[in-house]
Order: C-alpha cells, then structure tokens, then sequence
C-alpha cells in the first residue's frame, strides 16, 4: 500500500477511535448510574410495600410467603424483629443491624444499606422499611439485589456498543481505503507525469482530473508541459536560426578572404569591393549578436532601464537628425508634425531614441520612393507616435508575425537591405517594458504605418 493511503488510513482511524473510546466510557457512566438508581428506587419500593402489608411477624406461612415473593422478584429479603434479630430470610449473610440503623428504623425512617454477602462476596444495594403495627416499631423488612443487576445490562449495552465500534472501525477502515486510494491515485499520476516531465518527456500529459484542487494541480502540471515543450520548440527554432543567420555573413567572410589571400583579384577596385563586403559582414555579425544580446535580456527582464520624464518631440528630432543622411540617399521626403501641447512621459530616453531610430531606418529600407511621415500627438493621457510610408507594404497575413524574431517578409530582401529580423522583436519589447504599445497597419505596395502610444508621466 502506499503511504500517502497509509497516513489517512492512521488519521481517520485514530479519529474514529478518538471519538468512539470517550463515548463508550461516558455512555457506560451514565447508564450505570442510570440502572443503579432505578433498582434503588425498586428495593426502595418493595420494602416499604413489603413493610406495609406484612401482617404477622410470628407466623411461618406468611414469612416463608414474603421468601417466595422475593424469590420471584429475584431479590433478597430479611426481616428482622424489634431488636433487630433476623427471623426470616432468603440466606443472604451479613452483619447484623447496628445501633444507629436500628435506632432510624424504630423512629420509623427507612434505611440504606449496602452489604456483601459474606458467602458469596457479592454485593448488594439494600433498602429497609420499619414494620409498624399500630404506630409501634415491630421490626424491620430489608430488600436487597445484587449491584450486578445495575451492571449487567451495560454490560450488554458496553458489548453491543464494543461490536458497534468494531463494526465502524472496519467499515471506517474500508471508506478510508477507498478515499484515500481515490485521493491518492491522481496523485501517484501526477507524481509519474512530472517524474517523465523532468526527464524531457513533455508528450505526457495527467488524465484524471477530479473536479476540485488534485485536478487543478493536474491541469497544471499539464500547462507546465505545454509550455516547457513551447518554450524548447522555440529554443531550437532560435538556434537553427541564429546559426542560419551567422552562416551566410561568415561564409561571405571566409569566401572573401580566402579570394583576396591567394590573390584572385584584378584590380585594385575588385580588391576594394571584396573588402567592402567583408567590412559590411562583419558588421552584421557584430549587429545581430548586440541584438541578439538586447533580446535575451530583455526577454529575461533583465534590461536596465533609466526611467525619467522624458520629452518625446526631443527624442524624434535627434533620431531625425541620424537619420536624414539615409532619407537624403535614397531621396525620400521625412515630413514630421509635432503637435503643440506635449506631455512628458515616464521611459528611458536612449531606448526610446533606438526605438523611432528602428522605426525610421525600417520605413526607408522599404521604401522606393515618396514620403515618410511622422507624427506626435497627444489624447486622453496617452502620447502617440506614429511612423507612415509609403512603402511595398506588408501582406496581411504576415502582419501578426512581424514582431516575431526572425520574420521576415522577403528573406532575401531583408537580407540585401541588411536587416537582422531582430529589429521589430526588439522594439516590441523595448515599447512594452517601457508600458507603451505598438500597433501596426499596412497595406501591400501602398504602404505601412506603426502607431506607438505610452500612459503621459503621472
Ligand atoms: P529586418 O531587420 O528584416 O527589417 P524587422 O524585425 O525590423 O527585421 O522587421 C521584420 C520584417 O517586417 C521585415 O523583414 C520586413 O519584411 C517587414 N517590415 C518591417 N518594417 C516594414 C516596413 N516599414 N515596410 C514594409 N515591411 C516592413
């Protein structure tokens, strides 16, 4: 048997015997008690009957009469005269009356007295009733039963209640068995479903979900396993990619050195191409790893943030100003409206910055030509940016996925345009630690607009 069947199994029955053994006990006092004064209350009776109605003391017939009476009765009698001699009796032996008994009986008052018998050592409760004959004190009529009469039905009750508690210890022993195995069986289920979780197993899920805490605990273990199994999928898909992403540059790299160590260029412009790209390479290697390295921080929460009130038109205009070099190459147009009244906001003004930075370089990477509109505004507490193209847009399936890391649209156009992937992963992150929101809205070869809103600084 298992244990945890084992410990209820102990507990319960030591309740039950907690509360069956003081029972019994009180229930024997009290009946025992109860059937002593009932037959005190009989002897109590029949002596004082018996004392009434006995007309002679001297004849032998009606004595030997009172014996039988009391035989039938199952009682013992005797009954004694004036002096307190016995003169008739049912061959109980005791002591003779004393003085003060004899002396309460002649005054007419009836006695107690409890005896044993000094044969038979039994005792007995005993009542006795002065016999009058005419207001004089003739003698005395003394009715006893044995104490046992009081004990022997509780000693049937005692047994009966003894079977009853033998009964209910059994019956308590089979209902704890059963609960406690309809307990601890979940229990045992859950205990393997972890014991497979912690070895890897995370296909393994718990079955029995009784409808109350055993099966909350079982649901979950389970959510546990979905997520562990979640959470490892995308680990691996984040190391096949990150290995993906690092190959291509680095063979670029390996490929291109290799050409310019054996001397397997032209000219010395061939020469400066390959070198450009080996430049350019390494720099994306350099990019992703930052990246990747802000990402696992952030993502682990462990991103150091300098939160202050921070004035957002400031912010757009030095992001701006980096960025103007690339608009002006491409010869895009960068129309910005910064409404009048701007609330500060509480986030941390370097983040902030690398966040409109991205935004921007995004909405020139895939834009041929027209406009980049950027507006700032405020509404109902909240500061709102948004950031418009009017670029080759985004389907509208893949609009969910481009926050994901590594999405991309159009792999190799990303790729050519020197995108990591990581880029709208990392702003996500970057607008929600800061208890902003991002939002995106797009329309393919129309163009595509990202509305930021963060909570004014209180
Ligand atoms: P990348 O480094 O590839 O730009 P991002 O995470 O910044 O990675 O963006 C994810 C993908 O979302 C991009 O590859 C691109 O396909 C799409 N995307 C992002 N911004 C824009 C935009 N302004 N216009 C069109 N497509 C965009």
């Amino acid at each position: 048997m298992n244990r945890i069947v084992l410990k209820l199994g102990v507990v319960m029955m030591s309740l039950i015997l907690a509360v069956l053994l003081p029972l019994g006990f009180v229930a024997d006092r009290i009946l025992t008690q109860f059937y002593y004064n009932q037959i005190q209350e009989e002897i109590q009776e029949l002596s004082q009957k018996y004392a009434n109605s006995i007309m002679s003391l001297n004849d032998e017939t009606v004595l030997n009469m009172y014996k039988n009476l009391a035989y039938f009765m199952n009682k013992e009698i005797y009954i004694t005269d004036e002096s307190g001699r016995v003169i008739a009796d049912t061959d109980i032996q005791t002591n003779p009356l004393s003085t003060e008994e004899l002396k309460q009986l002649s005054e007419g008052n009836p006695i107690q007295k409890n005896i044993e018998d000094r044969i038979t050592n039994e005792t007995y409760i005993g009542s006795g009733y002065p016999i009058m004959f005419s207001d004089t004190f003739q003698g005395s009529f003394f009715v006893f039963a044995p104490v046992e009469d009081a004990h022997a039905p509780v000693h049937k009750i005692r047994d009966l209640l003894f079977l009853s508690a033998v009964g209910a210890f059994f019956l308590g022993l089979g209902f704890t068995f059963l609960l406690a195995r309809k307990m601890s069986n979940p229990l045992l289920e859950m205990e393997r479903a972890t014991k497979e979780i912690a070895k890897g197993n995370l296909d393994v899920r718990v079955n029995t979900l009784p409808n109350d805490e055993l099966g909350s605990l079982g649901s979950a273990i389970n959510n546990l396993a979905v997520e562990t199994n979640r959470y490892r999928t995308n680990r691996r898909e984040l190391f096949a990619n990150i290995s993906h992403e690092l190959r291509t540059p680095i063979s670029y790299i390996k490929g291109y050195s290799n050409v310019l160590k054996n001397d397997l260029f032209e000219t010395e412009k061939e020469k400066q191409h390959y070198l450009t790209i080996i430049e350019d390479e390494t720099e994306r290697v350099m990019r992703l790893i930052n990246e990747l390295f802000d990402l696992a921080k952030m993502e682990e929460g462990k991103i150091d943030l300098q939160m202050e009130a921070v004035d957002l038109a400031e912010v757009i205009e030095t992001a701006v100003l980096k960025v103007n070099l690339e608009i002006e190459k491409k010869g895009l147009t960068l129309v910005t409206e910064i409404d009048g009244h701007i609330p500060f906001i509480e986030a941390d003004g370097n983040r902030l910055n690398q966040i409109i930075i991205n935004l921007l370089m995004n909405a020139i990477r895939y834009t041929e030509k027209g406009s980049i509109y950027l507006k700032l505004w405020s509404k109902k507490n909240n500061v709102y940016v948004s950031i418009e193209d009017t670029g080759i847009g985004i389907p509208k399936e893949e609009l969910p996925l481009i926050f994901e890391r590594f999405h991309r649209v159009e792999k190799s156009r990303s790729r050519d345009l020197g995108g990591t992937g990581l880029g709208l992963a990392i702003v996500k992150n970057l607008v929600e630690i800061q208890h902003g929101t991002i939002s995106v809205s797009s329309e393919l070869n129309k163009g595509t607009k990202f509305v930021l809103s963060f909570p004014e600084a209180g």
